[in-house]
């Protein structure tokens, strides 16, 4: 298929790009600067130039702490822009598919949040993101929103970057051990999308619009997700302090976030027959990337 990709310069964004040829669809992946996400206008018209036959919404406003003193920024790309998008989608019979968070759930529990479980988004970017996935599919049509979390890339910017620069800088990192949830690779984000776009195109399937939750397996702390990051660098020779595991209280943060962020990922394997993918076999990956830049 055709694929016009918002947000082309992100992590998913360009894990889309970097997937197309694999999984077999061409990617017209625009970065920020090459179409914004909010303008209508310019939707329509690279649209219309690319021949696109579905949307993909890889755009948004990632600051979650900064999002708490920017609510009206993270409203327009989060909020607004989606419902814009699946509203023009529908008027041109095109799929749109929309990338959306774990931040939508309060957080409790330790039972995995399946699609119909109700949101109570506790900060500004988890609420934006809410109010796009209820924008988008009020606007009618073939729209999906995947929901994923904890995302990570061998480029732009993830804890995985994070863990490895403290790294190199401190004798211990410090890291939240009680908050619970699934890394997942921007690039099985990527091949879950390009899976689900030939069904999602095709009116005769009929369970393959809606909420679908994927995220990579197993579920794990943060701290937990350092340890594994800077086992992986230590095999470049890259500084490997302890991890010191300490309480959500301990690293107050302005936007606060779930402390049960697993996701049960059943319908997106049933509709789209394919398992959760182990995040652990992307982790070398992007270390491997991430170090290389750095040293490049
Ligand atoms: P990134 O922050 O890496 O990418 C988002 C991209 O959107 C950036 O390249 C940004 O450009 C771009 N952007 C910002 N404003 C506009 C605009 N007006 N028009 C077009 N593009 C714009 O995020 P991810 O790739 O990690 O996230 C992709 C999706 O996954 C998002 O919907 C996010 O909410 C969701 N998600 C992400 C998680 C994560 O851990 N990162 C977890 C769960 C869900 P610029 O860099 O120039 O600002």
């Amino acid at each position: 298929m055709r694929v016009l990709v918002l947000g082309g310069g992100g992590q998913v964004g360009r894990a889309l790009d970097a997937r197309a040829g694999a999984m077999g669809h061409d990617v017209y992946a625009f970065p920020r600067d090459g179409l914004d996400a909010t303008d209508e206008a310019m939707l329509r018209a690279a649209l219309e130039t690319t021949g696109a036959q579905a949307l993909v919404n890889a755009a948004a406003y990632t600051a979650v702490d900064r999002a708490e003193s920017e609510p009206e920024a993270a409203h327009a790309l989060n909020a607004d822009a989606p419902g814009m998008h699946a509203r023009v989608a529908a008027d041109l019979g095109l799929a749109y598919l929309h990338v959306s968070t774990d931040y939508v759930f309060a957080g409790d529990g330790r039972v995995p949040h399946k699609e119909s479980d109700p949101c109570a988004p506790r900060s500004v970017y988890g609420s934006t993101k809410r109010a796009g996935e209820v924008a988008a599919w009020r606007a009618g049509g073939r729209v999906a929103i995947l929901r994923t979390s904890w995302v990570f890339a061998p480029w732009g910017n993830n804890f995985v970057r994070t863990m490895l620069r403290l790294a190199a800088a401190r004798p211990e990192l410090r890291v939240v051990d009680d908050q619970r949830g699934g890394p997942t690779s921007a690039l099985d984000v990527a091949d879950a999308i390009f899976r689900m776009l030939p069904k999602l195109a095709d009116p005769a399937e009929a369970e393959a619009t809606g909420l679908f939750h994927f995220q990579g397996r197993p579920a794990v702390t943060w701290a937990a997700f350092a340890d594994a990051i800077l086992d992986e660098g230590a095999k470049h020779g890259h500084p490997r302090p302890p991890v010191v595991r300490i309480a959500t209280v301990d690293y107050p943060t302005p936007a606060v976030r779930p402390a049960n962020s697993v996701l049960d990922c059943a319908r997106y394997a049933r509709v789209f027959d394919a398992a959760p993918p182990d995040w652990r076999l992307a982790l070398p990956g992007a270390v491997a990337g991430l170090l290389g830049e750095s040293k490049a």
